[in-house]
């Protein structure tokens, strides 16, 4: 089991034993190609038809066939991005947020290039969208909308059914990378108007390397990889059948523990933050803090860098992320912050604190313990910490260092 205390599910999760469990014989005893037409590749090829039905249902999804597996999240984003405008080649707009995870807003990047326009929704101080904004984009020109169901940096949640429904009067086909969301909100596709959503394995248990794309049935589609006839020819390229049959084990057991997510992991996420807070002046809360994911909560620490509380919280076994990506020598606080506006003195501090079912509400005790000396250790360091408090205006001083 995990040695330390592992805060970073929203990196990636342990692989449930029971999942591990379920993936060995398919090394060795059932090693057979899902395709072939003899025995061996006939019980493989069933339990891959299991995997798919335990998505299915984890998903809330009308038909097995709307599954289709890929190799991870990132894999299904552009998937589904570029069959959308392949598609649709009279279409040339895309919306999607300012906030997304590098998977789609790299890609849509790249397609400006290629002279796509794309629209990026702002948000407000909270990590929330303009629904009027939004509305305003939605035209025939928009190929497709693609708006990410949970932030992995914040937990933040959008409305994406309601936003599918309204992209649906539009006539535009919507995507959402539920990456961080599936496992974590009970999911209902077959309710909802969501022509595709992306998830990835490592996010829910289960390994690395494997994820999903859910494609509704009669939208029409583009394949990215072409080769073979796997995947109903919407995805050539052999099955990574274990990962896969692991992934579908996972479901079953995130489908089990939805509501232990949202009572006692949330329950734990919960006091960890009030412990936090209470015992530590100059910190708050990033993002919505009333419509987020029940395992996530990410904390500005003012006046300090993040990348130094995550490094002593290490030395104490304690593993969280922070909302900064070293890039060429300068920390910069991540996108997700500079949207939110949160203020530089305050971005460059923030650290995710993400839990899982497998965490303990002891380990969380620690955390409380742990947090409050590093940070007045680092404080006494800062330039922007007086004797017993903030030195005047750090705003303006800290600003143009990293400017
Ligand atoms: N989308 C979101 C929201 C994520 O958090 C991640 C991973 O962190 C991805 C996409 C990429 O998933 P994968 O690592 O499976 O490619």
């Amino acid at each position: 089991m995990i040695e330390g205390i592992y805060l970073d599910n929203n990196a990636t999760t342990m692989v449930a034993p029971e999942v591990v469990e379920e993936m060995l014989p398919y090394f060795t005893e059932q090693f057979g190609n899902p395709s072939s037409l003899h025995q061996f590749g006939d019980k493989v090829g069933r339990a891959l038809k299991t995997a798919r039905k335990q998505i299915q249902t984890l998903l809330g999804a009308e038909h097995d066939s709307e599954i289709i597996f890929t190799s991870c999240g990132t894999e299904s984003d552009s998937t589904a991005i570029l069959s959308a405008l392949r598609a649709q080649p009279d279409r040339k707009e895309i919306i999607t947020t300012v906030v997304e995870h590098p998977a789609v807003l790299t890609l849509c990047e790249n397609l400006e290039k290629d002279g796509y326009k794309v629209h990026y929704l702002k948000v407000d101080k909270r990590g929330r969208l303009d629904m009027q904004e939004y509305k305003s984009l939605l035209s025939d020109k928009v190929a497709v909308v693609s708006v990410m169901w949970a932030n992995n940096e914040t937990g933040t949640l959008f409305p994406v059914e309601e936003m599918a429904v309204w992209a649906h009067e539009a006539s535009v086909m919507f995507h959402t990378d539920a990456v961080q969301a599936v496992g974590k909100v009970p999911l209902n596709l077959k309710e909802s108007s969501i022509d595709m959503l992306s998830l990835s394995g490592h996010k829910l248990h289960a390994p690395k390397g494997v994820g999903v794309l859910y494609l509704r049935r009669g939208v029409r589609f583009r394949p990215l990889l072409r080769g073979g006839h796997q995947e109903r020819g919407r995805r050539a390229g052999t099955e990574n059948v274990t990962s896969i049959i692991g992934l579908g084990k996972a479901a079953e057991m995130a489908m089990e523990s939805m509501e232990y997510e949202h009572t006692f992991v949330q329950a734990m996420r919960d006091r960890l933050e009030q412990g936090i807070l209470e015992s530590v002046p100059h910190a708050f809360v990033t993002g919505d803090p009333r419509n987020r994911l029940p395992n996530t909560c990410n904390i500005a620490f003012e006046y300090i860098e993040g990348e130094a509380i995550l490094l002593l919280l290490n030395k104490m076994g304690i593993a969280a992320s922070s909302g900064s990506a070293c890039t060429s020598g300068s920390l910069e606080p991540s996108h997700v912050m500079r949207a939110m506006d949160i203020p530089y003195t305050a971005a460059h501090g923030s650290i995710r604190f993400s839990l899982s079912r497998y965490n303990k509400m002891e380990d969380v005790e620690k955390v409380i313990e742990a947090v409050p000396p590093i940070v007045a250790q680092l404080r006494k360091l800062s330039p922007y910490w007086g004797e017993d408090g903030p030195v005047e205006e750090p705003e303006k001083a800290f600003a143009p260092t990293y400017a």
